[in-house]
């Protein structure tokens, strides 16, 4: 039966070509085939020509050889991200530089595509796709994207590589490999770099796709030596990509660690932009790339819905709680999975909410269990703590690591009564001095509507004088959202990601986490993990990224 080894872009890197053609050889390959992209990236361009023709392996142009030898200024890969064309021209240039007139006259011999009958299969190696040399299919690609480039093509395997990241599928009757490159690792966190093996017999074909472990310190050291960008050689050092990302479709990018550019993360943000937190600081170390989770974009901060019935009904709650609301308790085991979890996520910080999360009788013992291990707020209306409630909550007090929040919506009774029902203000207000005077850190929240907004500095200068000043009192506007049908219209097009869980599921943020009145910002449901979670909000937030380029607005929640 033929067995064929099929490798992508060698980029410049000697040691995982030569790797290949040991590991392809000892794995009884009868053919070596490269697609394209010899050069670029690494710092030995000239010796890969040497490698290709000792080891006699089967070679078709990418856009680097056309590029180079036809004397291009560029190498056409087709990036379309000013920022992406900037580091493909340093490796381009670099290239170009080291390339012998022999070996760029070589690379003008070389087909862009070929055919061949192998094992009674016919078998297409192309270099991007069979529409174009330069295109990038991605595993993600719609379907009818697949089918038109398989259609382009009829044959029954269909080999590529330039993308970078390896998959292979049936689509449509052929068998599609993309084959990966054998020049840099797939944004895997592996070192290790992917070619594909074919087997075909009697018109049948299978595809492997191969992990290739090779010398990558010494290529790190080698593309050292030649001063190629440090952001080059830490993806060889640790198998994630930290330049040309732009072109990374959100389902690919998302499973790399880093998704943007520095210089796309939009400056200034101060603590007041950022709901209740400092906005996370901005750690400049040199590295092109930012990973989106932990930044101003897509904070650390877990909202975990503990329940979502409450002891009010307020006509503006953006989670439709009420007395009567379906309780969708997450119960204390879930909880203490979810703050578990939360910590090993690199999660900061945990907001615990409803509902109100006071009316669970085991409430405190979480509270205490999350605030041991994660700086921890608790929002509530603070209407609760009276009777047996009342003794259990001085088993928090001087707890540093645990914040009341109470919402109260103006400075006088009668406004905060006609939001949050009779009587509710002076028992709030009764609240939040209890919990001061169990030495707990307070916080208040103010929903600014029609009714209240002139009563800001008025409340202001009340808690002033209870002593929560600064950005312990934080005003934030009405959403229209759960039982409000005015405010301010948020959805995930114009706000940042704010992973909050429920009994339901994960939710793209706490002001749309009721499942019935925002089923639009539902992520995923409960036995997802929060890793997996955490990456589709990453996917969502690079969709709409990408739908117009813009970044989203942060809101300041008012759950
Ligand atoms: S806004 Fe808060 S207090 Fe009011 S109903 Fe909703 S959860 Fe309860």
């Amino acid at each position: 039966m033929p067995r064929i080894a099929v490798c992508g872009g060698a980029y410049s890197n000697p040691y995982a070509l030569r790797a290949f053609i040991a590991d392809a050889q000892a794995k009884g390959a009868q053919q070596l085939w490269c697609l394209g992209d010899f050069g670029g990236y690494g710092a030995e361009p000239e010796e890969i020509w040497g490698l290709l023709r000792e080891a006699r392996i089967e070679c078709i142009a990418g856009n680097y050889e056309v590029a180079i030898g036809r004397g291009d200024p560029d190498c056409g890969c087709g990036y379309r991200d000013p920022r992406d064309n900037e580091y493909a021209q340093l490796m381009y240039d670099y290239t170009r530089a080291h390339t012998s007139g022999a070996y760029a006259a070589w690379m003008r011999s070389l087909p862009t595509e070929r055919r061949e009958r192998i094992g009674g299969a016919v078998v297409h190696f192309v270099h991007g796709s069979p529409v174009q040399l330069n295109d990038f299919w991605w595993e993600s690609l719609t379907e009818p994207e697949h089918a038109e480039r398989v259609a382009a093509s009829g044959a029954d395997v269909i080999c590529c590589t330039h993308s970078g990241i390896p998959w292979t599928r049936r689509i449509a009757g052929s068998l599609v490999v993309n084959v990966g490159v054998l020049g840099r690792p797939a944004n895997d966190g592996r070192r290790e770099v992917w070619y594909a093996l074919l087997d075909l017999d009697d018109g049948e074909a299978r595809a492997t796709l191969v992990p290739l472990a090779y010398d990558w310190r010494a290529h790190a050291a080698s593309m050292r030596r030649a001063g190629l960008p440090e952001a080059f050689v830490e993806t060889v050092e640790t198998g994630w990509w930290t330049t040309c990302l732009e072109i990374v479709p959100p389902y690919e990018r998302s499973r790399g660690r880093y998704q943007l550019y520095r210089s796309a993360l939009p400056g200034g943000f101060g603590a007041e932009m950022v709901s209740w937190a400092d906005a996370p600081a901005e750690v400049d170390d040199g590295r092109p790339v930012v990973e989106l989770f932990g930044t101003a974009l897509f904070p650390a901060r877990l909202w975990l819905y503990t329940n979502f019935h409450c002891n009010l009904h307020c006509w503006y709650c953006s989670v439709a709680s009420h007395p009567k609301a379906r309780r969708r308790e997450i119960g204390p085991e879930r909880f203490r999975e979810l703050v578990d979890a939360a910590v090993r996520e690199g999660f900061t910080e945990l907001y615990v909410t409803g509902g109100e999360p006071f009316l669970l009788e085991y409430i405190v013992d979480l509270l205490v269990y999350a605030s041991e291990r994660i700086a921890t707020v608790a929002l509530t209306n603070g209407m609760l703590y009276r009777g047996r409630r009342r003794s259990e909550l001085e088993k928090l007090a001087h707890r540093r690591n645990l914040v009341l929040q109470t919402s109260i919506d103006g400075a006088h009774a009668a406004t905060h009564d006609r939001n949050r029902g009779e009587g509710s203000w002076v028992r709030a207000m009764e609240g939040l001095e209890f919990a001061q005077s169990l030495g707990l850190p307070v916080r208040v929240g103010m929903t600014e509507t029609e009714h209240n907004g002139d009563e800001v500095p008025m409340l202001r200068e009340l808690l002033a004088a209870k002593g929560i000043t600064g950005a312990d009192f934080a005003v934030r506007p009405l959403v229209k959202r759960g039982l409000s049908d005015s405010g301010v219209y948020i959805d995930d097009a114009n706000t940042v990601p704010e992973l909050a869980v429920t009994a339901d599921g994960w939710h793209w943020h706490p002001a749309g986490a009721d499942v019935a009145t925002s089923p639009d910002m539902f992520l995923a449901p409960p036995d997802v993990p929060m890793a997996e979670a955490k990456r589709r909000a990453i996917e969502r937030f690079l969709a709409l990224r990408q739908s117009d380029g813009t970044l989203p607005r942060i809101y300041n929640c008012a759950v």
